[in-house]
C-alpha cells in the first residue's frame, strides 16, 4: 500500500517535516493548511521540495464547515472555496479534506447538505479537484461516517468521495464493518490514527491523545481491512495530533510512523492473507528469555559489592574487555568498566533468541538502529539493535549445542561458590525519555513481538511515573518501560532509575540475611504495613514477617507476589522477586512507597 501522513504529526517547520517524512519513506504526504500559512516557502516551491523528495502531495485539509447552511452562508463558503482551490493548483494537490460542519449556522437537512456538496463538488471539477468528505466525531449533525457516505451517494457527483479516519469511526464505538458496504472508488481518502481508551470528550481525546496504530487501544488493522475489503487501493495516510509528538524530533518521529505503517500492513495482513498490496517483512523472532543484563560504570566496585552481598559470583573475565561476568543460577550480570564517563547504568540486555540472525533482519525491516559489532576477531558474534531509550539489546544465544555462546568470551576465574538463592532476573525495569513512551511500547511489540499491558499512572512524590510492560507469551521476558514525568521540580530534576529485577526461590531467607548483613536493602514505612494489614488478611505471623523483614506484597486474581529492593548505585538498583501462583503483575501497588523512599532516604 502507498504509505502517507499529515504533516499534521510531527514537530518542526513544513521544510523540516517534508524532508523527515521522504527520510522515513513515506510515498506522499497530507499538507495541513496551518504547515503551509506558517512556511515562508510558497505554495509553488512547497510542490518542488515535495516532488526532489520524491514525495506526492495526497490531499490538503481542512476544510471546515461548509454544508447545510442557509444561501447567503453558501455564498460566502464557495468564495472561501474558490480560494482553497487556487492554493491547490499552485501545491498541486489534487484532493480537499472537507468535515462534517460543527458550525451552528448548519442545519440537520441531509438533501441540503447533499445539494451543496455536489455544487462544491461541481466548482472543484473545473480545478481538477476531488472532494473527501469526512465524518467528525463531534460534527454537529453529521458525525458517523455512514452517514457522510449516505450525503455523498444522495449528492452523486464523480469529484465528491468520502474520507474515513479510523479515530472518528472506532472513538465513537461505530462498526467499521459497515465500510464494505461502500463502494472502494468512492473511499477518496483514508486516515490512520490510534488512541489510547480514554474516558474523555472525544474532541480533546482527537486533539491531544491521537498516536500511531499499535500504540494505542483500537483495531486499526482490522477497519483497514474492512477498507479494503470494499475495493480501496489509495494510500493510508497517518493523521495524528499529539501533544508529545509535537514536542518531539522531526525525524525520530517520522521513523516511529513509518514502523507503525508497516506493523499495520502486517496485521491487515493476517485478516486478508490474499491482499497482493500488502508488504510483509519477515516475522518477529519472540525471545526466550535473559541472556544477560549489562551494568556499565567507570567504578563498578560499589555495583561488585551489592551483587556479592546478593550471591553473585564473578565468573569470568572477558577476554578483550573490561567486563567482567558475574553468576547465580540463570541469572547473568556483566559489569563493564570500560564507560569512563557514566554513574552507574543499565547499559545493555541480552536475550536469548532462537534466531539471533533473524531478530536483526526483523528489526531491520521496522527501521530499528542495527548496532555495528565492535568486537575482537576471536569474539563471538554478537548481533544488537538500539532501544529508543538507547539501552543496547543483544540477540544471543547461552550455551546451547551447535550455536557459538557469547559466555566463550570470557575467561573463568577461580570463585568461591554462589549463593543458590536468585534463580533468573525476572524482569528489567528501563527509563523512557518522555517523548519516546508510545514510540517504546511499539518498538518492543513490533520489533521483538512481546505484547504491551495496560498503561498505568503511578505516583512519585515529586510528579508522575507512567509505566507499562511488554511481555513474552510465557513471561520469560519482562519489560517494564517508565518514563517519570518529575522533570520540571527543582530539588528532582531527573529519576532516571533503572533496575534489575531477579527471581530467588525463598524470599523470607533472602531477605532476613541481607537485613542481617544492613544497608544493602531499601528500608519500608511503617505506614505502608498498617495499611497492608487493612487491604489484606495474611494472617497475624506472615504481617510480622512482611514488615519485620521490609518485604512489600502484591496480588492478582491468580497469585501473589512479594518483593523488596536494593538500595541504588548511580542510576541502578535490583529488585528481588518471588512470584507464586501465576502471578503476573510487578507490584505497581508498591511503586510510589518504593518511589518515595528512594526520593528521600533519610527523611523521618
Ligand atoms: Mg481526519
Ligand atoms: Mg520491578
Amino acid at each position: 500500500m502507498r504509505k502517507s501522513i499529515a504533516t499534521v504529526s510531527l514537530s518542526g517547520t513544513l521544510a523540516e517535516k517534508l524532508t523527515a517524512i521522504a527520510d522515513a519513506g513515506f510515498d506522499g504526504v497530507e499538507i495541513f493548511e496551518n504547515d503551509l500559512l506558517a512556511s515562508p516557502l510558497s505554495p509553488e516551491e512547497v510542490r518542488l521540495r515535495a516532488a526532489d523528495l520524491g514525495l506526492s502531495i495526497d490531499l490538503y485539509q481542512p476544510f471546515r464547515d461548509f454544508e447545510a447552511v442557509p444561501a447567503d452562508v453558501l455564498e460566502r463558503n464557495l468564495r472561501r472555496a474558490e480560494h482553497k482551490f487556487a492554493v491547490m493548483e499552485r501545491l498541486g494537490a489534487p484532493r480537499l479534506l472537507v468535515c462534517s460542519s460543527v458550525s451552528p449556522d448548519a442545519v440537520d437537512d441531509d438533501a441540503l447538505a447533499a445539494g451543496q456538496l455536489r455544487l462544491l463538488a461541481e466548482r472543484a471539477a473545473e480545478h481538477g479537484i476531488e472532494i473527501a468528505y469526512e465524518a467528525l466525531a463531534w460534527g454537529r449533525h453529521v458525525n458517523e461516517y455512514l452517514h457522510a457516505w449516505r450525503i455523498v451517494r444522495m449528492a452523486d457527483h464523480p469529484a465528491l468521495g468520502t474520507c474515513l479516519d479510523s479515530f472518528h469511526i472506532l472513538s465513537r464505538g461505530s462498526d467499521p464493518g459497515g465500510i464494505e458496504a461502500i463502494p472502494g472508488e468512492k473511499i477518496f481518502f483514508v486516515q490512520l490514527a490510534d488512541a489510547p481508551r480514554l474516558a474523555m470528550d472525544v474532541l480533546q481525546w482527537s486533539r491531544h491523545y491521537r498516536c500511531f496504530p499499535g500504540q494505542g487501544g483500537f483495531d486499526v488493522a482490522g477497519l483497514v481491512a474492512h477498507v479494503l475489503r470494499s475495493g480501496y487501493s489509495g494510500p493510508l495516510s497517518l493523521e495524528v495530533f499529539n501533544d508529545v509528538f509535537r514536542q518531539a524530533d522531526t525525524a525520530r518521529t517520522a521513523v516511529d510512523a513509518m514502523r507503525s505503517l508497516i506493523a499495520l500492513e502486517e496485521s491487515v495482513a493476517r485478516h486478508l492473507p490474499q491482499a497482493a498490496a500488502l508488504a510483509v517483512p519477515p516475522g518477529p523472532v519472540v525471545p526466550t528469555g535473559f541472556a544477560f543484563a549489562e551494568l556499565a560504570a567507570s567504578d563498578t566496585a560499589e555495583l561488585s559489592g551489592l551483587l556479592t552481598a546478593l550471591g553473585f559470583a564473578r565468573t569470568g573475565v572477558h577476554g578483550g574487555k573490561p567486563v567482567e561476568l558475574w553468576e547465580q543460577g540463570d541469572a547473568r550480570i556483566l559489569l563493564n568498566a570500560g564507560t569512563p564517563e557514566r554513574d552507574p547504568a543499565l547499559a545493555a540486555i541480552g536475550l536469548e533468541s532462537p534466531d539471533p540472525a533473524g531478530s536483526v533482519k526483523r528489526a531491520q525491516a521496522l527501521l530499528s538502529p542495527v548496532l555495528p559489532r565492535h568486537r575482537a576477531p576471536h569474539d563471538t558474534p554478537l548481533d544488537s539493535v538500539s532501544a529508543p531509550d538507547g539501552t543496547a539489546l543483544f540477540f544471543c544465544r547461552t550455551a546451547q549445542p551447535d550455536h557459538p555462546s557469547w559466555t566463550d568470551d570470557f575467561t573463568g576465574v577461580p570463585v568461591d561458590a554462589a549463593r543458590d538463592e536468585i534463580t533468573r532476573i525476572d524482569h528489567v525495569a528501563l527509563t523512557q525519555p518522555w517523548h519516546h513512551f508510545d514510540e517504546a511500547a511499539l518498538f518492543y511489540r513490533s520489533v521483538l513481538g512481546l505484547r504491551p499491558h495496560e498503561s498505568l499512572e503511578l505516583a512519585d512524590p515529586y510528579g508522575l511515573l507512567r509505566s507499562r510492560a511488554v511481555t513474552g507469551a510465557d513471561g520469560a521476558v519482562r519489560i517494564a518501560l517508565n518514563v517519570a514525568h518529575v522533570g520540571s521540580h527543582v530539588s528532582h530534576p531527573d529519576t532516571p532509575w533503572q533496575h534489575v529485577a531477579l527471581a530467588c526461590r525463598d524470599i523470607v531467607a533472602t531477605a532476613r540475611r541481607l537485613r542481617a548483613l544492613g544497608g544493602v536493602l531499601l528500608p519500608i514505612p511503617g505506614n505502608y504495613y498498617d495499611d497492608l494489614e487493612a487491604r489484606h488478611d495474611l494472617g497475624p505471623e506472615r504481617h510480622r514477617t512482611l514488615r519485620e523483614l521490609g518485604l512489600l506484597y502484591d496480588r492478582d486474581a491468580r497469585g501473589e507476589f512479594l518483593h523488596l529492593y536494593t538500595v541504588t548505585v548511580g542510576r541502578v538498583f535490583f529488585e528481588i522477586v518471588q512470584r507464586a501462583g501465576g502471578y503476573d503483575g510487578y507490584g505497581a501497588q508498591n511503586t510510589p512507597i518504593r518511589l518515595a523512599v528512594q526520593h528521600a532516604p533519610a527523611d523521618r
